[in-house]
């Protein structure tokens, strides 16, 4: 930032008392006005009255947000005073809408002529043709919009755009403090303690009530305009010290190995900690007239508008691990005892803007009934995470960590997506019929578990789980699956903070096959990379990661991982028999190397009693692999689809991106034609086939892909029941025969099937 003092702010229109007053006067001014006492309207007016003098404007006016999308004019100086509280403008709509939208400043000198202008005819503002409007703003959130107009047409400098940003950057402190109008939980009976409902994509079934928790918390600052600048590099300069001893106590931890990959990035964190050009930004804020906490907070939020435009994965990298230092350094100045936070009562909802798997297994188990996640995508493995562990998870529920307050009641409903912030108590009732009704539900599951899993047409189906935590295995008795169908072992990896040793992955394994007894488990080995990040694994910057180096590709070019995870297997199945398959494999040649490796660690072993029966098996992810030469289907022992990444591929569609995600469906017949491809080409070779991916789980998409011939599913625990429901009542030969007919009819495949369900009272 420039300095803004050096400017010639306000001087080529000197038009009263305070005109040309530098905008670190005008925090000052602000300051004095500020410490009066006087209610959160009364200071909005001060505002707006000192900012309009200071910088010779005619018009000042704030708008500020009151709901998901109206922006309400709620100070002004020079317009209609009847109009505040009136008028009211949407997210988009005229030009303050726009600057909300985009979170981007508008400046011009033609207001009237400029595309996006909307006149309101109740504010009297047709009469200024100069328009300069900035974003109110906090860590990428819009609290509301600041604007100064002038009558004849002239143009703002560049200077005067970031001072009029700095200014509302102290709004949007105090804003969100609570000083201008009440915070949420200040005043129960303001707008923002109604209830809040707000519709996000459910990625967990499930339905939960419960006391809100913040996974990061709202860090307020007490008063954003310092009042000794002198005394707020100090505060600064002491936190960065502390900041650093911190890293550098963690990188002394006796714990910490010389050589790993968490090592790195800790002292990553040491190099921006020390960073010259933040540090001397952070004080250019300070020397404007903010406190240490404020100009952290000023220099974070810059950083994220610029962070909107990038799109080099490296530069994003960088900003992460700032923001990720800021945010410490924030903590450090305004809450010096953070370390001392409670955790969430049990049966908290965790709210967050977004989580990684490792994250949510951060909280003890059973302390979270369900996750609300502002960004996230319903096939994340953080939502798998939450699916294995049975959390309710809405991800994509836009403005929750603006209506939310650690405390506030709140509900989840996973299966529609709704979210329910302070409910009303005949919400809460419903809600509470629902979970006893699911609970009744569940008990008539259970009385299924007896029965043979068969089709009316006798087509016998196994169904599996899907696993990878100790916890899981309770769920083998109580859903009646035959097996684990896929183990995945990297959750184990993720939830340690440094690298598991082959003891300890071998205890693991061993644990997970005493649960398991007699049914099978298929250890799938190591998936990492893409969205699965191991602390201290470091991963390449990559463009594509879903594309990118992971999975058997690491495991084959680092194979001392591969081949260590490989002899913690073969350790802990002794005596027993014992399934590995690999993960992402794309060509014959790379399931060859993986499985040669295995082979030569079974050679080498060195044990009284070596695994009784070993099978190797290979994930299909890749649409190349279903291409295979047929030896890889006379090689592999068992094949496992992944539904998840292969429809990802297959189709193109990034499964964490939202706008892809959804946007195909395995009742496709392009996917179902694939499937049949790998079935017939599995039969062929007499190769046992299952699918494994999250369709597996949802009864219209199994009972499409078992009428393609899929004997096999492997699902999370809650499904394995309605799966089964749906099989014992379907005829699979009837529904192939539906969805033929309608492929060839050109109707759309998914239709067919829902309408002959409803006719045939299929349950799905
Ligand atoms: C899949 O891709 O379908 C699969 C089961 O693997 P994951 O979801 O762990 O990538
Ligand atoms: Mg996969």
């Amino acid at each position: 930032m420039s300095d803004p003092s050096a400017s010639g702010w306000g001087s080529t229109r000197k038009t009263g008392p305070g005109a040309a007053a530098s905008p670190k006067l005008l925090l000052r001014r602000l300051r004095q006005a500020l410490a009066a006492p006087g209610d959160g309207q009364e200071r909005l007016n001060q505002i707006v009255t000192l900012i309009a003098q200071s910088m010779a404007a005619e018009v000042c006016s704030v708008y500020l947000m009151r709901g998901q999308d109206t922006l309400q004019l709620s100070a002004t100086e020079g317009l209609k005073s009847e109009a505040v509280h009136e008028a009211r403008l949407k997210i988009g709509e005229g030009l303050v809408g726009v600057i909300a939208r985009d979170g981007r400043p508008v400046v011009t000198a033609k207001a009237r002529e400029h595309p996006e202008f909307r006149y309101l005819p109740e504010t009297g503002e047709e009469r200024y043709s100069s328009f300069l409007g900035v974003p109110i703003q906090k860590l990428g959130r819009t609290l509301g919009v600041l604007v100064v107009q002038n009558e004849r047409p002239m143009s703002y400098t560049e200077e005067e755009s970031e001072a009029l940003a700095l200014v509302a950057m102290v709004i949007a402190e105090m804003a969100e403090a609570g000083t201008l109008i009440p915070r949420a939980s200040d005043d129960d009976s303001s707008e923002d303690r109604e209830p809040v409902h707000i519709q996000g994509q459910g990625a967990a079934d499930g339905v939960a009530i419960g006391p809100a928790y913040l996974h990061e918390p709202k860090l307020l600052l007490p008063n954003p305009i310092a009042e000794d600048p002198l005394h707020e590099r100090t505060r600064l300069r002491e936190a960065l010290t502390r900041l650093q001893t911190d890293i550098d106590a963690m990188l002394d931890d006796d714990q910490m190995d010389a050589t790993s990959e968490h090592r790195e990035v800790l002292e990553t964190y040491r190099l921006f900690a020390n960073d010259r050009g933040w540090v001397r930004k952070l004080e250019e804020f300070i020397v404007s007239g903010l406190t240490a906490e404020a100009a952290v907070d000023a220099a974070r939020t810059e950083a994220r508008l610029k962070l909107r435009t990038a799109t080099d994965p490296y530069l994003r990298q960088r900003f992460d691990d700032m923001d990720d230092i800021a945010q410490r350094l924030m903590r450090r100045l305004i809450l010096p005892n953070d370390d001392d936070r409670a955790m969430p009562q049990d049966g908290a909802i965790l709210v967050a803007r977004a989580l990684g798997p490792g994250e949510m297994m951060d909280y003890p188990r059973g302390t979270l009934s369900g996750v609300v996640l502002e960004d996230g995508a319903i096939g994340s493995h953080a939502a798998i995470v939450a699916r294995a562990m049975e959390i309710p998870l809405i991800v994509q529920a836009k403005g929750a960590l603006r209506g939310v307050e650690t405390g506030d009641s709140m509900i989840v409903n996973g299966d529609q997506g709704h979210v329910h912030i302070r409910p009303r108590e005949d919400v809460i009732s419903a809600y509470e019929e629902k979970i006893s009704l699911r609970a009744q539900e569940k008990a008539s599951f259970a009385a299924l578990r007896a029965l043979p899993c068969r089709s009316l047409d006798a087509c016998e189906v196994k169904l599996y789980i899907n696993g990878g935590l100790a916890a899981d295995l309770p769920s083998l008795d109580e859903s009646g699956a035959e097996g684990v169908g896929l183990l995945r072992t990297e959750l184990h990896f993720m939830l340690n903070k440094t690298m598991p040793t082959r003891e300890d992955q071998s205890r693991f394994y061993s644990h997970i096959l005493d649960k398991a007894g007699d049914r099978i488990v298929n250890f799938r080995t190591l998936d990492i990379g893409s969205d699965k990040v191991l602390p201290y694994m470091k991963q390449p910057r990559e463009n594509n990661p879903a594309l990118g180096w992971r999975a058997i590709r690491v495991g084959l070019d680092r194979p001392v991982v591969l081949r260590m995870q490989l002899q913690a297997l073969l350790r802990a199945a002794s005596g027993r028999p014992l399934r590995i398959m690999f993960p992402m494999v794309a060509a014959l040649a790379e399931f060859e190397k993986a499985r040669g490796m295995l082979l030569e660690e079974v050679e080498r072993l060195d044990m009284a009693a070596p695994p009784t029966d070993l099978k190797i098996g290979a994930m299909l992810e890749t649409p190349s692999l279903a291409f295979a030469q047929k030896r890889f289907f006379e090689l592999a022992d068992f094949i496992s689809i992944g539904g998840n990444d292969l429809a990802q591929f297959f189709f193109a569609a990034d499964r964490t991106n939202e706008r892809t995600a959804g946007r195909y469906e395995v009742t496709h017949p392009a996917f179902l034609s694939l499937i049949r491809m790998i079935v017939e080409r599995c039969d062929e070779a007499g190769t046992e086939l299952s699918f494994c991916g999250e369709a597996a789980g949802r009864p219209l998409d199994a009972l499409a892909l078992a009428a393609m011939g899929i004997r096999a599913f492997s699902m999370r625990p809650a499904s394995v029941g309605p799966v089964k429901r749906a099989l014992l009542a379907a005829d699979l030969t009837a529904m192939r025969i539906v969805a033929e007919e309608a492929e060839e009819a050109r109707k759309r495949v998914r239709d067919a099937l829902i309408e002959h369900c409803m006719e045939s009272l299929i349950p799905i």
